[in-house]
């Protein structure tokens, strides 16, 4: 991946260009934003382009350096993480840095690598994921570092959850926030570069609210027999997670017969590789109904995370519904 290849990112993207191209990509910065929408990609492409061996302004993505920074091997390159594996320790040393939080150990070990100079490219980039769960005691260190960055270094801190940052640590740093795009311009993503026809896509869009990220991890699925099973036979789910999953995929099917009657457009549908059968449905019911069928599932819902038992509840929404 090179700056180019990331989609629905040009404002972050384009800042960081300007930024390396006036020569002022300096010290740290705090990438913000939810949960699978490039904030890992974006900072990893920007490791690679600093250390490109080809040319300014963006990756080759075929240079040693733009193939290790990859595959994790580049040893001026390290990525920590407190919730999974990371490329500067802990996978190693699995006692010692347990998942959950980043800890004290490794923002230690990233100071004694910071003060090195660069290995074998032109500048060491730190990417610090997740940095919410930082342990007090490895945000005060990193903190340290924070206050006094070394010039050929590039720390980068990312989280989809900021307001858990010690503010002394997000006000060392430039705050670049990410957004997650626009419903239509991500089912265009998934048309037209990754190939998927148009109802898939348009699910898609819709499930994965604007998280390119996360669409791509369910592209490959089967989602929407998933979804319509969860649909058709949700009064079969038997454990707690297939029966919110099916409340959740019922409740979008009648909020889609919902809108219908309303007379919203078929593009607005979430179910839209149904709609005939949704528009057939429009006429069976009131908004007086379907007003109750919300209440059903979002009561089922409330008693579903309170532990209810899971067949009585989903048989008891059945009768309700076809009441
Ligand atoms: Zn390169």
């Amino acid at each position: 991946m090179s700056f180019k290849d990331i989609k629905g990112q040009e404002r972050p993207v384009h800042l960081l260009q300007e930024y390396i191209r006036l020569g002022c990509l300096t010290g740290s910065y705090l990438f913000t934003g939810e949960e699978g929408i490039g904030k890992m990609l974006t900072a990893k492409t920007l490791a690679k382009v600093l250390n490109c061996e080809a040319g300014p302004g963006d990756s080759c993505d075929a240079c040693p350096s733009c193939l290790k920074i990859e595959i994790g091997e580049h040893p001026d390159v390290q990525i920590i993480d407190g919730l999974g594996s990371d490329g500067c320790v802990g996978a190693a040393e699995p006692a010692l840095y347990a998942a959950g939080q980043v800890k004290i150990e490794q923002i230690r070990q990233m100071q004694r690598h910071i003060s090195l100079r660069p290995y074998e490219g032109k500048r060491k980039v730190f990417i610090i994921d997740n940095a919410h769960t930082l342990t007090q005691d490895a945000g005060n260190a990193l903190l340290k570092i924070l206050e006094e960055p070394p010039a050929a270094s590039l720390i980068i801190l990312i989280s989809a959850k900021s307001a858990m940052l010690l503010k002394t640590i997000v006000s060392r740093c430039k705050s670049i926030k990410f957004f997650p795009l626009k419903r239509s311009a991500l089912e265009e993503i998934l048309k037209n570069d990754f190939r998927l026809e148009e109802g898939r896509a348009h699910f898609l869009a819709y499930f994965s609210e604007g998280r390119l990220g996360r669409a791509i991890r369910l592209k490959d699925s089967d989602i929407l027999k998933e979804k319509n099973s969860a649909i058709d036979g949700f009064a079969a789910a038997e454990d707690k997670a297939r029966a919110r999953t099916s409340l959740n995929a019922l409740a979008a099917w009648f909020r889609d017969i919902y809108i219908l009657k309303a007379g919203a457009p078929c593009s607005e549908l979430i179910n839209l590789d149904r709609k005939e059968e949704l528009s057939r449905h429009r006429d069976n019911y009131t908004f007086a109904d379907l007003d109750a069928i919300f209440n059903s599932i979002s009561t089922a819902l409330f008693y579903l995370e309170r532990n209810a038992n899971v067949k009585l509840l989903m048989s008891n929404l059945k009768a309700s519904l076809q009441r």
